[in-house]
């Protein structure tokens, strides 16, 4: 006998008032963004009061229930209508909010989408698309996030992988597929090297961004560090002269040592270095992490690597923020990203 023939022969010996409780319970289990997903985001989304997702406009009015419940709302500044997980990424999710805490556990936890799946009880696919929307809306608390004190940068190097371009069938690799896991065959600053400058700070905060393929200029090191370092901070690098010109044009105090162990008093390039080896042992985890999708992990290495607080803390961070972001990412626009994600 199959378990759902058996459980349905269990079932036909409850007594009405046990089915009818067994019923509600398999309800809540198999919720929809209708239920409490709605309502987390309702609740967190507008705690200062209702804003329209369209527009942010605060006329807004209860505008009646859709078909299942959710509350509607009108907003009287640009006539649009939304409920509360409009233009978010959950939006129209058929999950409830149970399997949506499991997964940002799972990426706290730094699993791979197949072991993700598994253990949410998701399709691979899914879990896939739920990663780079979780790390779109990510991207945006990192992209606000300013180093202060003693700052310490340098840019570390992962191979060029055009890993999820093949299937488009416009797409030509410019170059010979290299067999998968076999590193890149010339060492050094190629063009097969994508450099990401990468700086963190002494409380452990940190910031990196695919910049360019190859050595690094001085207009890259703009393009990544600009507005992002706060202005009493003081850089320490290597002698690079890239540095020095960022450093002068942004009149940020520089110190610059000559590599490796060296130090001066209390500076020196250790945090940077450990960074790195922290980087490296993170994307290996994951196979090969493709070119187009590389900010996303850089953005998900350094919040859950970020030095403070624990991991049921960045859990409930993640789930807030990435489930309340004004944030609309299709699925086919997450395999369309441009195969390097900086102009070239
Ligand atoms: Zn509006």
């Amino acid at each position: 006998m199959s378990s759902v023939t058996s459980i349905l022969a269990d079932f036909a010996t409850l007594s009405r008032a046990e089915k009818n409780t067994l019923i509600k319970c398999l309800a809540s289990m198999v919720s929809v963004s209708a239920g409490d997903l709605g309502k987390y985001v309702a609740d967190e989304r507008f705690s200062g009061g209702v804003a329209c997702p369209h527009c942010g406009g605060r006329h807004v009015v209860r505008q009646g229930h859709r078909n299942d419940g959710t509350q509607r709302y009108l907003c009287r500044e640009c006539g649009k209508t939304f409920v509360p997980t409009s233009k978010t990424i959950v939006s129209g999710s058929r999950y409830g909010l149970s399997v949506w805490e499991k997964y940002v556990g799972c990426m706290i936890d730094g699993l791979s989408v197949r072991k993700a799946a598994t253990v949410c009880g998701i399709h691979r696919n899914t879990a896939f698309a739920w990663r780079h929307k979780i790390l779109g809306a990510l991207q945006k608390m990192a992209d606000s996030v300013k180093l202060d004190g003693i700052v310490e940068a340098d840019e570390t190097f992962f191979p060029v992988s055009y890993k999820g371009n093949h299937r488009k069938g416009s797409f030509v690799m410019p170059r010979r597929a290299h067999k998968r896991g076999k590193s890149v065959r010339v060492r050094g600053l190629s063009r097969e090297q994508v450099c990401v400058p990468c700086a963190v700070n002494r409380n452990g905060l940190s910031l990196a961004k695919a910049s360019n393929v190859g050595r690094v200029a001085t207009r890259n090191l703009h393009a990544v560090y600009d507005s992002r370092f706060s202005s009493d901070c003081v850089l320490v690098t290597d002698k690079m002269n890239a540095y020095t010109r960022f450093a002068n044009k942004n009149g940020i105090s520089l110190i610059q040592l000559k590599g490796g162990k060296a130090q001066k008093g209390i500076y020196n390039i250790q945090h940077i270095n450990n960074y790195h080896s922290q980087l490296k042992r993170f994307m290996y985890g994951f196979n090969g992490v493709s070119t187009k999708h590389l900010n996303n992990y850089l953005t998900w290495h350094n919040f859950v690597n970020y030095a403070k607080g624990s991991a049921i803390d960045k859990k409930a961070i993640l789930l807030r923020f990435s489930l309340t972001q004004n944030m609309v990412l299709h699925v086919k626009d997450i395999a369309k990203k441009p195969a390097l994600p900086f102009a070239v």
